[in-house]
């Protein structure tokens, strides 16, 4: 086990370095040593997540009928999180160390951790921390709204949202007025969401700010074990299709004693992340509770009206709930490969690849003349780049010898390459064939290369990369 545990650690430090390297993630704030919990996106990571962040709309909002998006603000009322239970409860316990004052999560000890300032006894002597009671601590992050915001003024209060949820129980009556749906009916929303976290690690999977990808599923008490059982098989078909395969995912059905008391069925999607299995996604059926406590808060009446059956009710809701960050995690880490390769001649010779699915891949194509000093190449080349840089991400580089230029993009995950040779020009092929106006493509994972014309390469690639 050893063995293995270290193995997947310096798989991960890989992971991060080559996050780091290519522009995929960087440390918020690092030439300043660094903002705990935060990270930005590099040029490559943007367009991963501007990628998976479309394909799951188009998934949960674009093809289907019953769905709508909202965008809340992030800035939350008092009230809203109050009612939610968020202001009185959202809390992790925390520990101190009394010597070193590291503090730790709780619940996430499996064991007493060495004490940093103990860590030069002699040996033989106890190194532990030692540990405070728990405490709870309030993960949301508080500020004060207003240019005369007073200190004491409660009303001044107001939370960076902890989920996106509640700004969409909070607006659901609104949407359904504005809009002519009926249950079952949904509402989606991608955002930024905070949460102090005690101790964020495991790179972007614990940060203090991260995006949540989220549907509130409205339907009749019915129908809600039925609809959680049905949402929870979309969301495992959603990682497949963005390259992380079910064979690495687990379902864990969460046992009545840890589940939230409102809660009849939450289902936990978890992925075999190289320091662990970790949760990836809940699904979760809510009841009535959310709306429930809104109206119970609000004073507002929040029922539904169904025409049909002129029953008035309170709809019940089930929750896919994504992190954004952690499923780009999961889709970097399930695409990070290094493969051995043996030269002609024997040579052993090893390649980074980043295996995407073309639809979240960050670059789609990569543009390359074979050579950059011959300007009847550089121009077809910009020819071919004019024609498809409207449709996707593509990257022209003519710089260095066509095998390097490969692998660079090999190293980021470009599933197609689009070299314009002499064969494009009119030269005549090995066997003697026409190869006028036609383009080799080599394919990243299986490096094969094939000729496609210019004239087809757009919906040649469109076909591909959906
Ligand atoms: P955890 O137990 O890991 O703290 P949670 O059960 O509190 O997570 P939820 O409140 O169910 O998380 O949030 C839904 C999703 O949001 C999680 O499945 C996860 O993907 C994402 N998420 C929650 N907290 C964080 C975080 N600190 N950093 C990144 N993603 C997060």
């Amino acid at each position: 086990m050893a063995n293995k545990d270290q193995t997947d650690t310096e798989r991960m430090e890989k992971i991060v370095s080559l996050c780091k390297s290519k522009g995929f993630i960087f440390q918020s704030g690092e030439l300043y040593g660094g903002l705990n919990g935060c990270w930005d996106y590099g040029p490559l990571g943007t367009e991963l997540k501007r990628n998976v962040k479309e394909f799951w709309w188009r998934k949960n909002v674009l093809e289907r009928e019953d769905i709508v998006g909202m965008d809340g603000s992030i800035l939350t009322h008092q009230a809203v999180l109050t009612a939610s239970g968020h202001v009185g409860g959202f809390s992790d316990p925390m520990v101190d160390c009394k010597v070193c004052n590291k503090r730790y999560r709780a619940d996430q000890l499996d064991e007493i951790p060495t004490c940093e300032k103990k860590a030069q006894l002699p040996k033989g002597e106890d190194k532990s921390c030692e540990l405070t009671e728990p405490k709870e601590f309030n993960l949301m992050f508080q500020t004060k709204m207003g240019a005369s915001a007073d200190e004491n003024d409660p009303n001044a209060i107001a939370y960076l949202r902890p989920e996106t949820a509640q700004s969409i129980f909070v607006q659901y009556k609104n949407v359904l007025d504005s809009t002519r749906l009926k249950l079952p009916f949904g509402i989606a929303q991608i955002g930024k969401a905070f949460r102090n976290e005690i101790n964020p690690r495991n790179f972007t999977f614990r940060s203090r700010e991260f995006e949540q990808m989220e549907v509130e599923y409205f339907c009749r008490p019915e129908d809600g074990l039925r609809l959680t059982d049905e949402w929870l098989e979309k969301r495992l078909e959603f990682y497949s299709e963005i390259g992380v395969p079910r064979e690495k995912l687990h379902v864990l059905d969460i046992p009545d004693e840890d589940r939230a008391h409102y809660s009849e069925k939450t289902y936990d999607i978890e992925y075999d992340f190289p320091f662990g299995q970790q949760e990836l996604e809940g699904v979760a059926y809510r009841g009535a509770y959310d709306i429930g406590k809104h109206q119970e808060h609000s004073g507002k009446n929040l029922e539904y009206f169904d025409a049909e059956t002129k029953e008035r009710f309170i709809p019940h809701v089930v929750e896919p709930s994504a992190g954004c960050d952690r499923t780009i995690l999961a889709v970097i880490c399930e695409a990070y490969d290094v493969e051995d390769l043996t030269k002609e001649g024997g040579k052993k010779d090893e390649r980074t690849v980043m295996r995407f699915q073309p639809c979240v891949a960050p670059i789609k194509a990569a543009i390359l003349p074979l050579l950059k000093n011959k300007p009847e190449l550089v121009a077809k080349a910009k020819e071919v780049k004019a024609l498809l840089q409207p449709h996707m991400n593509i990257f022209y580089d003519e710089t260095a010898a066509i095998g390097r230029r490969y692998r660079r993009q090999d190293e980021v995950g470009t599933p197609f390459c689009i070299a314009i040779d002499f064969e494009t020009l009119g030269e005549e092929g090995p066997n003697g064939e026409d190869f006028t106006d036609t383009v080799t493509v080599r394919h990243r994972d299986s490096m094969e290369q094939e000729r496609v014309a210019i004239s087809e390469l757009l919906p040649w690639l469109l076909a591909r990369i959906v």
